[in-house]
Formats: C-alpha cells, structure tokens, sequence
C-alpha cells in the first residue's frame, strides 16, 4: 500500500517536500492556511487543503491520526509549528518530522514528541561552506557530529597508486566507498583498484580523518 504523508506549511521546504513527495509516487495531503498556496498545490498534490494547523478540530476533521507521516514545515512562525507539533504528538501521529528555524526551536521540538528535526538551511550552509573552503571536496553529507561522507576529487600525489598502497584504512582510518571515473562508479572497489588524478573518491569516514587525508592527497 502507498504511503499517506501530509504536510503542513506550503513554503519553499514545505512545497518542495511535497512534489518530491508526489515524484515518488506517494499519496500527499497538503496543508496551508494560505488559500493561494493551497491552490498552487491542487493541481500538484494528491488533496490540498486551507487549515489552520494550531486548530485541533481542523486536523482532526481531516483525520491526520492516520497518517504514516506527518511533515511539519512552517517556517517563521515557530509557536505555530510547537502547537501544531503538540497537537500531532497528542493525537499519536505515527511519524513526525518538523522543520527546526534555529537551535532554541529545535530544543523544544526534542522535547515536544517530535520525531525527527530537519534544519535544512543550516544544514545546506555546512554542506556549502564545506564545498568552497576545499576546491577537492566535491560534495559532503554530515552523518553525525563527528562523521562525514564526502566526495573529494584525487589530487597529483595518488596518480596511479593502488587503494593498497595508500593504505587507506589504517594511515587514515577512512573507507573508500566508491570511485565515479567519467560516467562509471565503481562501489566497494577492490584494493587492487588503481586510483587516478580526477577520479572522484566517495570516503567515509571520521572529519578529522578526512582532514589528513584530503590535506595530503592535494
Ligand atoms: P519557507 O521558509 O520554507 O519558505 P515559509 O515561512 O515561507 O517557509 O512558509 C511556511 C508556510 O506555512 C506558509 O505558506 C504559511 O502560510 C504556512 N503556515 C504558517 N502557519 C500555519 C498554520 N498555523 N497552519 C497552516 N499553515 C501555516
């Protein structure tokens, strides 16, 4: 069976999640107390409603309890999105993320029953900053405080070595998850596997392994 998101605040987050949503193909009730954002998504979502999120009765008349998922993305009104956030956890919504504005929101969403915080500005700005400090990292997911997945570009210095000779799990305590070389990606490559300048590596790893080893393979 498909499973029925709803989510509440048709902004830019909101309104992107929702397509994506839709793009996978999932059923998506989506919510906005704007009646001119609400039609934006009519055509787009699988239902689209005007509600007011804060009001209790509004979410219960269209039976949000029996959602798998509840997306909570209102963005500047954060007492809006704590009520709404309140109001789902009491109805016992199975899963609920809500988007965080900063960190004093986000405090109290951990303590309110939300499932899950997102907080994609300050989380795109890491991702970005970690990008155009070092011309080598590609790209870059923060899996927890301390451990990164980044896509770093081979420098001069491995041209032509082998992931054996570079030793690279036990120099720099980091994995090598995959090789992008033009259009291929080699995943779980072999340690035999010879890297190139320009190979694009995928690394796992711990940050501050990362560091040493993006700082000699430039
Ligand atoms: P973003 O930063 O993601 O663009 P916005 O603050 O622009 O977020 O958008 C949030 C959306 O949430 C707006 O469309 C707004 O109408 C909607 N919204 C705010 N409060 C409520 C509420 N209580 N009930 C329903 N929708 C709400």
């Amino acid at each position: 069976m498909k499973k029925q998101f709803a989510v509440i605040g048709l902004g830019r987050f909101g309104g992107s999640i929702c397509k994506s949503l839709m793009n996978e193909g999932m059923d998506v009730l989506a919510i906005d107390q704007d009646e001119e954002k609400v039609n934006e998504f009519a055509s787009i979502a699988t239902q689209a409603v005007i509600a007011d999120s804060t009001d209790e009765k509004a979410l219960k008349s269209l039976g949000i309890r029996n959602f798998d998922h509840v997306v909570v993305a209102i963005g500047d009104n954060i007492q809006a999105s704590i009520l709404t956030t309140l109001i789902l956890d009491e109805m016992k919504v199975k899963h609920i993320t809500v988007k965080a504005q900063n960190d004093y929101h986000e405090t109290v969403l951990n303590r309110i029953g939300a499932h899950e915080i997102v907080h994609p500005e300050r989380d795109m700005g890491i991702r970005i900053a970690h990008n155009v400090v070092s011309d080598n990292v590609l790209d870059y997911l923060e899996l927890s405080d301390e451990h990164s997945i980044v896509e770093l570009a081979a420098g001069p210095t491995i041209d032509g070595k082998t992931i054996v000779d570079l030793d690279v799990r036990s120099t720099y305590g980091c994995n090598i998850l995959a090789i992008k070389r033009n259009e291929e990606l080699t995943v779980s490559p072999e340690p035999e596997v010879k890297l190139y300048e320009g190979d694009i590596l995928i690394i796992i790893g711990a940050d501050a392994d990362i560091s040493r080893l993006e700082s000699y393979w430039i």
